[in-house]
């Protein structure tokens, strides 16, 4: 049973209140959407040798996508920036993301941090003098209904009229001719789409191993099966970061940890606000006739040609895993009445009554949650992956011989609004956090600046205030 985004929204509370019918419980109990022990995709890079240092200006959480641009950001800023890494450098999100870095259909102050991370990332191969995997590339939606379409009209205009002429937005409606070209090979006869020219594509194999390797050029220290356990302080404010191999002394420190970071939180008695949601991809193989593109289409249709000429997939349907916070807070996700574009699944499984029994206290003396959960990623929903592939296949007849390369499954943890949570953290002055996105591969380099200016106590180049802790309160 699919449930749209729309039914999400009542929560998982409000659903087991109202009972949940046998047709609805078989699926949920016998789908996907469990944690377990993983490893990083392909890109595997190892890193900083020796001694976990005593001090430095700055510590990150976290070696995923935002934990390194934060770290480069910090770095580049000139301070001495020290990355700690529980399992491996992106060994969970940030080797499993699907790879579009788009604006289309954003909205507030998420439109302004998209608009402007595609800028930074159309620059980062010359910076970093080194192939990130990223190209510019285009993307086509072709609208579900007539309503979607006036959506997307009406929201061309208003983010035509927000921008000024320094970086105005390159979306448009196409039709005709350049639609046909744009999606050659469809067997459908598709007649109007919107077109995002200048949105970015990035590969989950290469581009945060590419950055990562960067920020270790830069002189950042990268220590992995270093789990932090929690923060110290002195006067009321961060003295150090302690980790399973030690402390280090700082004063400034950085949550980048991903589907982590609201257990981190916790234990500092601060209460992040998150969900966690899966989505399942797969990589083939490419072939002669076909759109090298972004392509999304009506009946959960959606590729990504990477850059050697092989393709990302997805249904993109959200696994929505069962777990306590649901039932305490499945209710704050009611404003986002999103369109009816993405399909969710709930999931119960065994991670409902580990969120019972998970420890979230403990003494920085002893072993952190953490230190047992290394590189966790989710369980892919092949049922659904390889059903996506027949109607991929069926609508473009060029992937036919298409050969399945990889099939995995993704585990962000999204908070009530959908945007990410970029912030100062009241409760201990010297901490920001930089966490739950599931757009951080287009946001990082913006989210990490902007974190970057909250540490230092810098105007940040967009209001953060749109991405505070404290806005859900
Ligand atoms: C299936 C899927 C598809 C996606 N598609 C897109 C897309 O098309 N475009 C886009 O822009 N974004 C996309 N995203 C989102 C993007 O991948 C994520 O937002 C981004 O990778 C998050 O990076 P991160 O650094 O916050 O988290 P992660 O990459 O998960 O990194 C967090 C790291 O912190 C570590 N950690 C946690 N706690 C601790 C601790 N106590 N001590 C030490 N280390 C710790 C973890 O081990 C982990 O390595 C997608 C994500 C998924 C899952």
């Amino acid at each position: 049973m699919n449930i749209t985004r729309r039914k999400l929204l009542i929560g998982g509370g409000a659903i087991c209140a109202a009972g949940i019918g046998a047709s609805v419980l078989g699926p949920m109990l016998s789908r996907e959407g469990r944690l377990v022990p993983g490893k990083p995709r392909y890109g595997f890079i190892a890193g900083s040798e020796g001694e976990l240092p005593k001090s430095a200006d700055a510590v990150i959480i976290g070696a995923g996508i935002l934990g390194i641009m934060t770290a480069i950001n910090l770095r580049e800023k000139g301070l001495s920036v020290v990355i700690v890494e529980k399992g491996n450098i992106a060994g969970e999100q940030s080797s499993r993301f699907y790879g579009q870095l788009i604006t289309y259909k954003m909205e507030g102050d998420t439109f302004m941090l998209h608009h402007l991370g595609k800028e930074h990332w159309r620059g980062m191969n010359e910076k970093i003098g080194t192939d990130t995997s990223y190209r510019t590339q285009g993307r086509v939606e072709v609208p579900l209904s007539d309503e979607d379409l006036q959506n997307v009209r009406t929201w061309i205009e208003g983010k035509k009229e927000l921008l000024s002429g320094s970086l105005p937005l390159k979306t448009r409606i196409i039709q005709g001719e350049e639609l046909k070209t744009r999606l050659k090979g469809a067997t459908s006869n598709w007649t109007i789409a919107g077109f995002e020219e200048d949105s970015g594509s990035l590969d989950p194999e290469i581009a945060a191993f590419r950055m990562a390797e960067y920020a270790k050029k830069i002189g950042v220290k990268i220590y992995t099966q270093c789990a932090a356990r929690g923060i110290e302080k002195q006067g009321g404010t961060v003295s150090d970061v302690v980790t399973e191999k030690g402390a280090i002394r700082t004063t400034r420190a950085v949550v980048c940890g991903g589907a982590w970071s609201r257990l981190f939180m916790q234990n500092l008695d601060v209460d992040l606000e998150t969900l966690p949601a899966y989505q399942s991809q797969q990589l083939i193989t490419g072939g002669p006739g076909l759109p090298g593109a972004n392509v999304a289409l009506p009946g959960n249709i959606f590729f990504r040609e990477q850059a050697n000429g092989t393709y990302a997939t997805s249904p993109r349907i959200e696994v929505i895993p069962i777990v306590k916070e649901s039932f305490f807070y499945g209710y704050k996700y009611l404003p986002l009445l999103a369109p009816e574009d993405v399909f969710v699944h709930f999931s119960i499984n065994e991670q409902l009554l580990n969120s019972f029994s998970q420890k979230t206290k403990w003494s920085l003396s002893e072993q952190s949650p953490f230190e047992n959960n290394r590189d966790m990623v989710a369980v892919a929903d092949f049922k659904d992956l390889n059903e996506s592939l027949v109607t991929l296949k069926k609508e473009f007849p060029a992937f036919t011989h298409s050969k399945i390369i990889d099939q995995w499954s993704g585990a962000m943890a999204v908070a009530p609004d959908e945007s990410p949570i970029i912030s100062v953290v009241n409760e201990c002055p010297g901490l920001v956090v930089n966490t739950a996105t599931s757009w951080g591969m287009t946001e990082s380099p913006v989210s990490s600046a902007i974190a970057a200016d909250l540490l230092l106590g810098n105007k940040p180049v967009i209001d953060p205030k749109a991405f505070s802790l404290y806005r859900f309160s």
